[in-house]
């Protein structure tokens, strides 16, 4: 065997591993950006070599093969993927940047030779397809997409969803339709789940997508029926009966009108050209964190359907529509340690150190892990390949531990032939002792948080009280940011909040020297020796200003424990 065919089967056999696991378990190990990673690999060796591109190979099926345990229904329309483009969002030249996308439109105006096309556009919702056939303007069956030939008949259990209309809205329903559409969980729905199966001591969903896919292929639909699934639908396939509008967007007028549940107006525009659509990918993008829902990119199609059908498919999606992804929001990487940060209030939080890596548009190099029940729960140790997620602004986290990745070596005792492995680092517990001034660590009891009991004699508390105090909403002392705050606590110039009032010029001049050196200075800090003087100036001056505050921002800038700014503000307002 060559190189390249080695790699193509190692490639399927991941890919079909990793396809089961997502379509047919809804449990899947890894996050999609590598599955997406290996399936482009794929790809291009088969493109390169087309005798590699087996029959059977992931990049020529669709989904997998339906449950055994549920009906099975072969589709009169067969249930086809998309293709993907993806862009990089840190190239700055929107022609490079987009490259994928103008190819996509390249193909599509030589398919039809026109100069321009007219696309319609949509959220890619991150949830799982499903068929709905309506006989006389009643719900007669609904069924998965499956392979993509055959699905599961999941009838009952779509019956539970309150967004998918039994019967149709309109006097004159259509003998037959066929509308297809996204099953999905609400964000909000699907935390709400989670929280639930912890207190029940049930496995947590890795994502909305999951929870959706987990809840409606139910063998008991009365386990569907209190899962709070959603719906959108996005196509038709079938009409008998009535007129089938000319158009996508067309379509989606009339399916609203029939009661179906449609994404709103603002976010499905008709656009015309490359412009139009990188104009709308990015807007959505923007969105996104704010969408009540969860969604891995955008969908555009040629609006008009007798384009559509002059287009046609390839073997697994049609050439007149393709999926256009944002850039992940999980990604694998590795936990190099785990460390401990004290908070504010002494709050403890564990912290993975992470191998960096590019996720959520920015390089990652620490994630939290909430808490010590956390960790245990997701059992995530020194060495471990973990999901990581960033979404939006949210700190990124820790999402799952990738088990068949743990490093693991011979168990205790055993030899080279007995066959018993264990893991190479032991299951996280959290320090005894404070990591920062060695205090006792409490965790009281119904506590999900531990605390370090030192007080304002840790140093990390005493830095971060002051950072409080001196912050924005409270003394808002201008210039004194975290790392002089770090060194001035370190070098012992200020112990209390009080002691900043104390302060002299001289003070901040030489600590700033001090913390250059031990920070390694080099003669352009030096230089910069007139900067701080004037920096110090007016720092002096900027706690200067403070010293006469409301007295609701000074309650609230000692921080005590439960005076939040707006108790601070009725405490001040008794207190007169
Ligand atoms: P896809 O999800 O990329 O695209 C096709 C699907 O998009 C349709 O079936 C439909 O359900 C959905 N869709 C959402 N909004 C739509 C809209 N507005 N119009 C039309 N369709 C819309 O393709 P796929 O074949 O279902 O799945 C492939 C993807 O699944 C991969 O790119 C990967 O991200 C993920 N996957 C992940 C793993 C894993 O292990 N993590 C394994 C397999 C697949």
């Amino acid at each position: 065997m060559t190189a390249n065919e080695l790699r193509a089967a190692e490639l399927r056999e991941l890919l079909n591993r990793y396809g089961h696991e997502y379509y047919v378990l809804d449990a899947p190990t890894v996050p999609d950006a590598e599955y997406d990673r290996l399936f482009r690999e794929l790809q291009a060796l088969e493109e390169a070599s087309p005798e590699l591109a087996v029959p059977d190979s992931p990049t020529r099926r669709v989904g997998g093969a339906p449950l055994a345990e549920f009906d099975s229904v072969v589709h009169a329309v067969p249930m086809l993927s998309l293709s993907n483009a993806f862009s990089d969002m840190q190239l700055a030249d929107p022609a490079e940047r987009h490259a994928e996308l103008i190819q996509f439109d390249e193909r599509v105006r030589k398919g039809l030779d026109l100069a321009e096309v007219e696309y319609a556009t949509e959220p890619k919702f991150d949830g799982l397809a499903i068929s709905l056939v309506y006989e006389h303007g009643v719900l007669a069956r609904a069924a998965t997409r499956g392979d993509g030939v055959a699905g599961e008949q999941v009838t009952e259990n779509v019956r539970t969803i309150r967004a998918i209309p039994l019967k149709l809205d309109g006097a004159n329903p259509p003998a037959l339709l066929e509308v297809r559409g996204e099953v999905l969980m609400l964000k909000r729905d699907f935390e709400r789940l989670n929280a639930d199966q912890i207190e029940r001591g049930d496995k947590t969903f890795a994502n909305p997508r999951n929870a959706a896919a987990g809840s409606l292929r139910q063998l008991d639909s009365r386990i569907t029926a209190q899962r709070r699934l959603s719906f959108f639908a996005y196509s038709i396939a079938r009409v008998e009966g009535a007129d089938w509008p000319a158009t996508h967007a067309g379509e989606m007028a009339w399916l609203k009108t029939l009661g179906f549940p449609v994404v709103e107006e603002s976010l499905r525009p008709v656009v015309r050209g490359v412009a139009g659509l990188s104009g709308y990918y990015e807007g959505v993008q923007t969105r996104r964190a704010g969408l009540p829902f969860e969604i891995d990119g955008v969908v555009y199609k040629v609006n008009r359907r007798d384009q559509q059908d002059a287009l046609g498919f390839v073997s697994r999606a049609p050439r007149w529509a393709i999926a256009h992804k944002f850039p992940a929001e999980e990604a694998l990487t590795v936990v190099e340690t785990i460390e401990e940060q004290v908070g504010r209030t002494g709050a403890i939080t564990p912290v993975a150190r992470l191998k960096p890596v590019f996720v959520g548009g920015v390089t990652v190099t620490n994630a939290t892990l909430h808490n010590e029940d956390e960790v245990r729960r997701k059992d995530v140790r020194v060495g471990d390949t973990v999901i990581v997620r960033r979404a939006g602004d949210v700190i990124p986290e820790v999402v799952s531990v990738v088990l068949a990745q743990r490093p693991m070596q011979p168990a205790e005792g055993g030899d080279l032939f007995s066959a018993g492995e264990e893991p190479r680092y032991p299951a996280y517990s959290l320090p005894a002792a404070c990591p920062v001034c060695g205090s006792h660590v409490v965790r009281e009891e119904g506590e999900a948080i531990a605390r370090c009991s030192g007080g304002l004699s840790c140093r990390a508390q005493r830095s971060q009280a002051i950072q409080h105090f001196a912050g924005r909403r409270m003394m808002d002392i201008d210039g004194l940011g975290e790392r002089y705050i770090d060194k001035l606590v370190e070098y012992g110039y200020v112990k209390s909040v009080a002691d900043l009032y104390r302060l002299k010029l001289d003070d901040l001049l030489e600590m700033k020297r001090r913390a250059d050196e031990d920070e390694g200075a080099t003669p352009e800090t030096v230089k910069a020796g007139k900067v701080a003087s004037k920096w110090a100036e007016n720092l002096i001056e900027a706690i200067d200003a403070s010293r006469t505050p409301p007295l609701a921002r000074l309650l609230f800038a000692l921080g005590i424990r439960h005076v939040g700014e707006s108790t601070a503000k009725t405490l001040a307002d008794w207190l007169g």
